[in-house]
């Protein structure tokens, strides 16, 4: 059966084949144009070759193996821990509907303007209030508004990337960022972890001297897909190979805020005193993906050449959104919703934890995050992820699976589950579907 999921899969790579939710697969005519009603074209008109007119550019980034992936197998009572989605809760609902009306009587006329490209400044300000309690200090035009920290990545990639570049990725990454990096030509180069999930650094500097790559791009806290943290030595001790080696560190921080134990780490972006590091956060973990704020905080010069090229892909971020985001930050409504929040994540990572001792599957790892969104689980060794897959999707639960996340050489051995999206009260039980599908797949 997994043999039959990668064709469809591929199929659909090629626009061959369609999914509908409970309609089944159908397949699509090769040549539009030829089955098109002949009445709604006129004679000797057709359609474009539509997939001839996509630039190579487009291609490169690889397809969207995960999304066709779950699209083809999902059921629909499935419990998910697979999108790392937030779940802001009901009291957040009840204070953003509050101040959205604040906001128009207040702002009434300013709300559907432009703003400038960098965005507003007082919200740039309270952007600043804010990284300070992580130990970042900024003025407010070193701090570049994003329509998301997704956009952060994309712009980062036009401004720095020429075909060829190298960029170091840490061993997983951030799918979606080494797809951005693809997308440009660059070479990505993984640095693998040790057994505690700290990077290599002695793997790092011979790498850098041998490839010097233009970025280092690392998620130090929380990290997408691991759930790990860098410890401050290794955090110091990359940034000194950064200012010795002449590169530049990326650092990608959406989970900074979500800490349930432990203490907290500064950024990398903290400890920096020589303008190396390009910070990237986000409001999408805290309040929601859907209000598309995030931003940059880097040195002037940088935002300058990156609000360029803002310009040209959405003038400036939502002015909707940044007057929203402003208000909540000046008035302690977002660190107020965010102690709920973590309480709420943190039950919910206590749950799976539980769920994954209650269930335990002789030979698969994982490590307990002290934070974040994500356990990060080894699985016994020889389980053929595709069919654990689709025998998932069968039990009613679904997951990413771990190769997507690795750089070079794809590795089948690892999933990633979010806890921060599923009920409470389905956790154990997605976790036990989850962990029969296992067991299905090892007999099978
Ligand atoms: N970076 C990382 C590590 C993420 O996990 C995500 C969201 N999955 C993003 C960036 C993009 O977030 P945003 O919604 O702010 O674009």
């Amino acid at each position: 059966r997994s043999t039959v999921l990668n064709a469809y899969v591929e199929l659909k790579s090629e626009g061959l084949i369609e999914s509908f939710v409970g309609k089944g697969t159908v397949v699509l005519p090769l040549n539009p144009a030829d089955t098109t009603a002949a009445s709604t074209q006129l004679p000797g008109y057709s359609t474009p070759p539509w997939r001839q007119l996509f630039s190579e550019r487009s291609f490169s980034a690889g397809d969207p193996l995960i999304r066709d992936l779950l699209s083809l197998s999902k059921r629909n009572d499935s419990i998910s821990f697979s999108v790392a989605l937030p779940d802001p809760g009901p009291k957040l609902t009840v204070k953003l509907r509050e101040q959205l009306q604040l906001l128009m009587q207040e702002k009434s006329d300013s709300l559907w303007k432009h703003t400038a490209t960098e965005g507003i400044h007082s919200l740039r300000e309270a952007i600043c209030m804010w990284m300070e309690k992580r130990g970042i200090h900024a003025a407010a035009e070193e701090v570049l508004i994003l329509s998301g920290s997704q956009q952060g990545i994309d712009l980062l990639t036009r401004v720095f990337i020429d075909p060829g570049d190298i960029i170091f990725v840490e061993e997983p990454s951030y799918f979606s960022a080494m797809q951005s990096f693809r997308s440009a030509g660059a070479r990505l180069m993984g640095i693998p972890a040790d057994t505690d999930g700290q990077m290599r650094l002695d793997i790092l500097e011979s790498m850098l001297a041998k490839y010097h790559p233009k970025l280092i791009y690392v998620l130090p806290t929380f990290q997408n897909p691991s759930g790990l943290v860098m410890n401050q030595d290794v955090r110091e001790r990359l940034l000194e190979l950064a200012y010795r080696y002449k590169t530049i560190i990326v650092e990608d921080d959406p989970y900074c805020d979500l800490r349930y134990s432990g203490h907290h780490v500064p950024p990398i972006h903290a400890m920096d005193r020589h303008d190396h590091v390009i910070y990237l956060s986000t409001f999408s973990k805290l309040i929601g993906s859907g209000l598309r704020m995030g931003w940059l905080s880097a040195p002037k010069s940088v935002i300058r050449q990156l609000a360029i090229a803002k310009q040209m892909a959405d003038l400036h971020t939502s002015t909707l959104s940044q007057f929203l985001m402003e208000r909540m930050i000046r008035s302690g409504l977002l660190e107020e919703h965010l102690n709920d929040m973590r309480n709420r994540y943190h039950r919910r990572k206590q749950l799976m934890v539980a769920a994954l001792h209650k269930y335990e599957v002789p030979g698969m790892t994982w490590q307990e995050p002290e934070g974040g969104v994500f356990i990060w689980c080894r699985m016994p060794a020889g389980l053929n992820a595709n069919e654990l897959m689709l025998r998932a999707a069968d039990r009613g639960v679904d997951y990413l699976p771990g190769n997507p996340f690795f750089a070079q050489v794809p590795q089948t051995a690892y999933v990633r589950l979010n806890f921060s999206c599923a009920e409470e009260d389905s956790i154990d039980e997605g976790i036990r579907r989850f962990v029969l599908a296992v067991h299905d797949t090892m007999d099978a």
